[in-house]
């Protein structure tokens, strides 16, 4: 497998080169032979080559099987004339990553915010909902009409729809087989209809697999309230970019959500939280955000290839943080008392020292 690696702004450089230490230690124990070429996006790039991804690099990228992005500073990439592309925003259009995969659990050892130890994930559409057009005048899904009115769009089609469901049912189909279909269809009629369409003819295909439907509201609800009951949580894009924060939040720390952002070719690991500036530099920032992500993307090239190593690989990275993390052995947001590069050091250390 070969992976382009983009350290990314703020705290991304930290996590990232954890991230790889436990790549290398994993690669080397299960002989997965992986091939890990390092390049750089958002400000370094934005100064050396001014502009935060270049063109050649999604070149790169294409011809690589996937991607480590490193958090971005997103918030101020909004010039898109003055080389200010926003790295993820780009990836996922240009390799068309539908799906945003982000697994929340709670971990022994880790105080959380749940009533109850829970494991879901959060399948998020990727590709448009109200972020999907880039290309208007505004660079955004939004225009402003007179100076004081705006309007914003969301466009729903039936086959993302159609593909994020499918996602979704074969996800549950390897874990408890319930999938909850996030919407809010009394009041926006037309497309989370037709996004609830969608997902109750791909439930057919899926006998053995339960569909429950839920409003968004009352969803956030119910999900503080019994984190416990769900399993796969399939939504659109805004909807999940928000649950997936709470659900990640409920589970101890932002600083444990991964993610992988996956397409029919590409996948792309990339921590749930963004660049955290107010800890960068200071050796505090989680790792385990990005190495989940990591195991994750190991997870979806095992699943595309049937490969029996990279499924183990990914399995023991997840094993490994989740003792981790129960001795101790992490940063201090999840109550431990290493910094972000002996929190990598011990996931490695723990991967290389597997019987
Ligand atoms: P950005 O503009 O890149 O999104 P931000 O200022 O919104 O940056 P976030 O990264 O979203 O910052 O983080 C929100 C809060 O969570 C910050 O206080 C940050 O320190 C904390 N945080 C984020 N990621 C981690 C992590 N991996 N480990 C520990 N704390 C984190
Ligand atoms: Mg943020």
């Amino acid at each position: 497998m070969h992976l382009i690696v983009l350290p990314g702004d703020g705290i991304g450089p930290e996590i990232t080169a954890a991230t790889v230490g436990v790549l290398e230690a994993v690669s080397e124990r299960f002989g997965l032979g992986l091939r890990l070429e390092h390049d750089i996006a958002g400000h370094e790039s934005l100064s050396r080559h001014g502009t935060t991804v270049r063109p050649e690099l999604l070149e790169r990228v294409r011809a690589a099987d996937g991607l480590v992005l490193g958090p971005m500073s997103t918030f101020e990439y909004t010039d898109e004339s003055k080389g200010g592309i926003n790295p993820s925003m780009f990836f996922r259009k240009n390799l068309d990553l539908f799906a945003n995969i982000r697994p929340a659990r709670t971990y022994p050892g880790v105080t959380h915010h749940a009533v109850s130890a829970f494991d879901l994930v959060v399948v998020r559409e990727n590709t448009e909902g109200f972020y999907a057009d880039r290309n208007m005048e505004s660079g955004g899904s939004e225009m402003l009409v007179t100076p004081d009115v705006c309007v914003s769009l969301r466009r729903i089609t039936r086959p993302c729809c159609e593909r994020i469901a499918r996602a979704a049912f074969r996800l549950a189909m390897t874990r408890r087989k319930r999938v909850t279909a996030v919407h809010k269809a009394n009041v926006l009629k037309i497309g989370d209809g037709m996004f609830l369409e969608e997902c109750r003819k791909v439930a057919a295909e899926f006998p053995e697999v339960a569909l429950d439907e839920i409003i968004i509201d009352a969803m956030c609800a119910h999900v503080v309230r019994a984190p416990a009951r769900f399993d796969v949580v399939v939504t659109t894009n805004m909807f999940g970019d928000i649950l997936s924060d709470l659900t990640a939040e409920l589970s101890g720390s932002i600083g444990l959500g991964g993610s992988v952002n996956a397409g029919a070719r590409h996948a792309m690991a990339q921590a749930a939280h963004g660049s955290a500036p107010d800890i960068a530099g200071q050796d505090r920032a989680n790792p385990l955000s990005l190495i989940l992500s990591a195991a994750q993307l190991l997870d979806w090239h095992a699943d595309r290839l049937g490969s029996r190593a990279f499924g183990e690989a990914s399995r023991a990275i997840e094993a490994a943080v989740a003792d981790a993390v129960a001795a101790g052995e992490s940063t201090a947001d999840v109550g431990g008392r290493l910094g972000t590069a002996a929190t990598g050091e011990r996931i490695a250390a723990r991967l290389r020292a597997l019987p």
